[in-house]
């Protein structure tokens, strides 16, 4: 049983089943041992200049939309406030005493999460919640040290990070496709039709409301992912973190600890709440599948307690920042707890700086500075509003979502992707599709239009029937999106499917397994709805049985 649900799993899913353990099993030693002295003189005999960013594997990363800062979803543009932060940066890198890469380039996003990440392409990715919720600059200092750390060590030009940042196409694949069999459901109960007998008005609601749920889960718990480094990779950005604050004269004892217990902080009350959207999720999903044709849902394997369960599992493992699989091996958790990190950084300070670190105030001047700008009053506005508007419209609470969405548009980020794309979402669960189809149009005439407007537009096209229009946002999206089709291969199958067009169905099969990706092999097969594991490129001894999930929901007519 257990071996069949997570083979079901592979997507972002499988993750849940394997960080699980990752709590529990407490932590190996801290792998920088701080009794050779500050990690950062420890380095002094690697290279790093083939590093920073010039290496194959990172350009490589970096080809990939979603390893670009960019074009991370949920993007502010904050000119302002990214001067401050990059200013901070280049502060901390005056301390990096070795052949430096080029200056990281800074990207904000819009979400109320109390971290940031480093990406190959050089850039730094800030959640708008680490300005919101830091109590001092130390704090930032500390965070922002780390994630310079792993672009000055040249972490991305290490092979493992690759197909960990890949396989987060995967996770959020997946919610999108049960997400879109969701709202299609809906759509086509609403349109009318045969087979809208066996479900009433409250079915039609109650699927919208699961498609708006899985699109807050994701939200919630997508939209920030960092790439997964090896937890011998987080250590060693830790201890630089802790090194580069200390030198650049910030308290790093004081500020690391408070930052690991925010995190955590930050990361339980992202869960408790993802947990009361799956409860919700699965009250709904209760109305809209009746429990004898779940069992046919998929393949007879899963209930519809599970499909809650495991759209659940996949968001509460990125909510853990624990999407650190990668190509489906299974090789151990690898990421540590925030308290571990806790741990492990005042071990490491003790031994590193024997004499100890001289005691400091924390300073709040930098915070200060970067809150007092307009663009930070209406960026608070925006992340708060957009949020509710998502939490609002997963409660089936329409008016209320598009109050939240006029307070956003009244900002001077109204015309940005992330108020469109959502204005745009709230329209298409309340029937409207033309009113939508022009909100995500002008979302892609912004230059900050990220890969997830492109796909949540072609999901509303596929869902309506809409091919041609489907076919071509796709290729605008690809070509946009530095060629990148991952993203899209999934959706492409599917439009495909829907058109009957069996021979381009396995002629995008193939270059989905091209990328020797499990995860995103899945994803396309599922798209596809074919059950078998052949071609997946699987080495794994079970070869999983996948259920024909999404674009048949049982009951669910297609047209
Ligand atoms: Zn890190």
């Amino acid at each position: 049983m257990i071996v069949s649900r997570r083979a079901f799993a592979l997507g972002g899913v499988a993750i849940a089943a394997l960080a699980g353990p990752a709590l529990a099993m407490g932590a190996d030693a801290f792998t920088v041992s701080g009794k050779k002295g500050p990690y950062l003189k420890q380095v002094a005999k690697q290279r790093f200049g083939a590093g920073g960013k010039g290496g194959s594997g990172s350009l490589g990363l970096a080809s990939d939309a979603v390893n670009q800062g960019r074009f991370q979803t949920a993007r502010l543009r904050m000119p302002q406030t990214e001067a401050k932060i990059a200013e901070m940066v280049a502060t901390l890198d005056g301390h990096w005493p070795y052949e430096k890469g080029p200056v990281p380039t800074v990207h904000i996003v819009g979400l109320n999460y109390y971290n940031a990440y480093s990406l190959p392409d050089n850039s730094i990715v800030v959640g708008f919640g680490l300005l919101d919720q830091a109590q001092s600059d130390d704090e930032a200092a500390f965070i922002l040290a780390h994630e310079l750390g792993h672009l000055r060590l040249g972490h991305f030009n290490q092979r493992g990070s690759a197909f960990n940042s890949r396989s987060m196409i995967s996770g959020l694949g997946q919610l999108y496709v049960v997400g879109s069999a969701l709202h299609s459901g809906a759509k086509s109960l609403r349109g009318g039709g045969n087979g809208v007998d066996a479900f009433n008005a409250s079915a039609v609601s109650a699927a919208a409301r699961a498609g708006a749920t899985t699109d807050f889960l994701s939200f919630l718990n997508n939209t920030m992912v960092p790439p997964s480094h090896s937890r011998e990779q987080e250590d060693q950005a830790d201890a630089i973190g802790y090194d580069l604050s200390q030198a650049a004269s910030y308290s790093a004892d004081s500020a690391s600890a408070r930052v690991f217990d925010t995190i955590q902080a930050d990361t339980s009350k992202r869960q408790e709440t993802s947990t009361g959207l799956q409860k919700q999720l699965d009250v709904d999903l209760s109305k809209v599948v009746d429990p004898s044709t779940a069992q046919s849902l998929v393949n007879g394997t899963m209930t519809r307690g599970d499909m809650a369960g495991v759209l659940m599992k996949g968001a509460g493992a990125f909510a853990q920042g624990m999407a650190s699989r990668g190509g489906g091996q299974s090789d151990g958790p690898k990421h540590r707890s925030p308290e571990e990190r806790k741990k492990g950084i005042a071990q490491y300070s003790t031994d590193a700086y024997p004499q100890g670190a001289p005691l400091r105030d924390e300073q709040k001047g930098w915070l200060q500075q970067v809150r007092s700008t307009a663009e930070y009053t209406h960026a608070k506005v925006v992340v708060g509003a957009v949020y509710e508007a998502m939490q609002k419209r997963s409660a089936g609470d329409y008016p209320g979502a598009g109050r939240a969405i006029a307070q956003a548009r009244k900002t001077s980020y109204g015309t940005s992707p992330l108020v469109l794309n959502e204005a745009a979402r709230l329209r298409d669960d309340m029937g409207e599709t033309t009113q939508a189809d022009k909100l995500f149009r002008q979302a892609h005439a912004s230059p900050d239009q990220t890969v997830d407007g492109y796909v949540d537009h072609v999901r509303m096209l596929y869902r309506t029937q809409q091919n041609d229009p489907a076919v071509e946002i796709i290729a605008t999206g690809i070509q946009r999106f530095d060629n990148d089709d991952k993203p899209f291969l999934s959706l492409q199958i599917a439009v495909a499917k829907q058109m009957g067009q069996e021979d381009r169905v396995d002629f995008y099969l193939k270059r989905c397994n091209s990328f020797n990706d499990q995860n995103l092999s899945n994803d396309c097969k599922l798209a596809a709805g074919r059950t078998d594991s052949s071609g997946s490129g699987s080495n794994t001894p079970q070869a999983p049985k996948l259920p024909s999930l999404p674009f048949s929901v049982p009951g669910f007519p297609h047209r």
